[in-house]
């Protein structure tokens, strides 16, 4: 029986597990392994580690899923993979194989790139894994009892910023309803160079209206700006300046999951993977990769090095397009193969308003340098959108959607983002940067 497989469960996993299952014949298996019993809705984390909505509303359980929509499900973490022999190694030593493989493992937190640095045996918080969220929670609960100073940032090299920003203003949120603000200086620490920049340079008024929000909160923003090492109570940055605080949460910089680190040639120096524009491996043929687990390569060095953001979006529609392209491979779909665009809209809550940042595409023209466009906007609908979204995915993650044509004509109407192109003959040039 020809078998397409999917390594991870998670928004850009999951989906395309769906929309495989909705191109192939039912003769063909669709096996989806999962390290973690859950779906996550990594996004709805925020809210999770400030205690806002409880972790079991952003999760599903996999076993029900699986079940529900016809897909075998592994549920033990992919150890090693053989992309030559199309052999997948998972926790005790099972073998899968493999006519054609989605990889979509997200991020590895690289913690141990700063002294100190995260939850576990560091001084920070994390909000970036169900498991952290939780930490992170509790510890925000105790700080609720004894205030003092919180500090919010990101490790330099880090390519995902708008959680810091969403934490960083709803907690500010938080505190002054419960009238402790006074009691809480806030800062910013960032290796962007402006606020607002998010990992992508030059969108229109993203720069006015997130610092205009920074002052209007009253928060200290320290930009490019390494972070060197954490002590216990104790930031210390590159410029010599120590930063006390009660309570601090710092987004790690992101590397590849081990199992790719370790196979030669999957993935370059960090364990991203790099893909043609139809998110195939440029190797190995049967190894597409969708989401944050793909390299992109930030097309505007910055003084201090950062990624380039992969957003929620942008992964839907990477394993979106994947999904069409393995269905294609395995003779199901009659082409032509899809190139996701990386038009990207990311929502940023930050309690009482929120700030929508459109970037299309996120990777800029390689021969111009220019964007089709690129802006924000504020509003406090980005608040009620973002959580209308949030229910939403989990609807469709229910009832086993991938990502339908009422979605993407959507994004279209409203926000003139286009997800997908046609592919030109294989023959064709990388996406820019890769
Ligand atoms: C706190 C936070 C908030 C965010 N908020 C937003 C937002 O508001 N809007 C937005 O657009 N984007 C947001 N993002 C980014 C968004 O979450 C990511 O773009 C998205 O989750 C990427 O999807 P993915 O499938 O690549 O990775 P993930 O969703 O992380 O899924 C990866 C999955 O792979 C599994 N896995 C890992 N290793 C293995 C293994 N060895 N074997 C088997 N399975 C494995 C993991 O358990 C996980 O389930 C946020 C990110 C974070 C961290």
């Amino acid at each position: 029986m020809a078998r397409a497989v999917v390594i991870g469960a998670g928004l850009g996993g999951l989906p395309a597990a769906y929309e495989l299952r909705h191109h192939l014949p039912k003769d063909c298996d669709v096996t989806l392994i999962a390290g973690e019993p859950q779906f996550t809705f990594i996004p709805g984390l925020v809210q999770v580690a400030l205690g806002h909505k409880p972790l079991e509303h952003v999760q599903q359980d996999l076993h029900a899923l699986a079940r529900r929509h016809h897909l075998t499900l592994v549920d033990r973490a992919v150890t090693a993979i053989d992309p030559a022999g199309r052999r997948i190694t998972v926790a005790g030593g099972e073998t899968v194989d493999y006519d054609q493989v989605l990889i979509a493992t997200g991020a590895a937190l690289a913690f141990d790139l700063i002294p100190g640095l995260g939850p576990h045996g560091g001084h920070t918080q994390s909000i970036c894994t169900p498991e952290h969220a939780l930490q992170a929670r509790e510890a925000w609960q105790r700080f609720l009892e004894e205030p003092g100073p919180l500090v919010v940032g990101a490790a330099p090299g880090a390519g995902c910023f708008g959680p810091a920003y969403e934490f960083l203003l709803m907690a500010d949120h938080d505190l002054r309803r419960r009238g402790l603000r006074e009691r809480v200086p806030i800062t910013y620490v960032t290796p962007e160079p402006y606020v607002g920049h998010l990992g992508v340079s030059g969108v229109k008024n993203a720069r006015e209206l997130t610092t205009q929000l920074m002052a209007e909160r009253g928060i200290e923003v320290i930009d490019s700006m390494r972070i060197t090492a954490v002590e216990p109570q104790r930031l210390l940055l590159e410029n010599g300046r120590a930063l006390p605080f009660g309570y601090a949460m710092v987004l790690p910089s992101f590397r590849g999951v081990s199992f790719i680190r370790d196979c030669p040639g999957l993935g370059d120096e960090k364990g991203f993977i790099p893909v043609d524009p139809t998110m195939r491996h440029p190797r190995f043929e049967s190894v597409h990769a969708a989401g944050v687990s793909v390299k992109l390569v930030q097309p505007d060095p910055t003084p201090i090095p950062i990624g380039l953001p992969k957003s929620g979006q942008m992964t839907e529609a990477m394993a979106t397009a994947a999904a069409h392209n393995i269905a294609v491979e395995m003779g199901a779909l009659p082409g032509p193969l899809q190139v996701p665009t990386l038009e990207a809209l990311c929502f940023a809550e930050f309690g009482p308003t929120g700030i929508a940042y459109i970037a299309a595409p996120v990777l800029p023209d390689p021969e111009t340098g220019r964007r089709r466009s690129s802006y924000a906007v504020r509003g406090p609908w980005v608040v009620w959108a973002k959580a209308a979204f949030e229910e939403y995915f989990m609807l469709k993650i229910r009832y086993g959607a991938g990502l339908p044509w009422f979605e993407r004509l959507g994004l279209r109407a409203l926000f003139r983002l286009r997800l997908f192109r046609p592919a030109p003959p294989r023959q064709a040039p990388q996406i820019a940067g890769t």
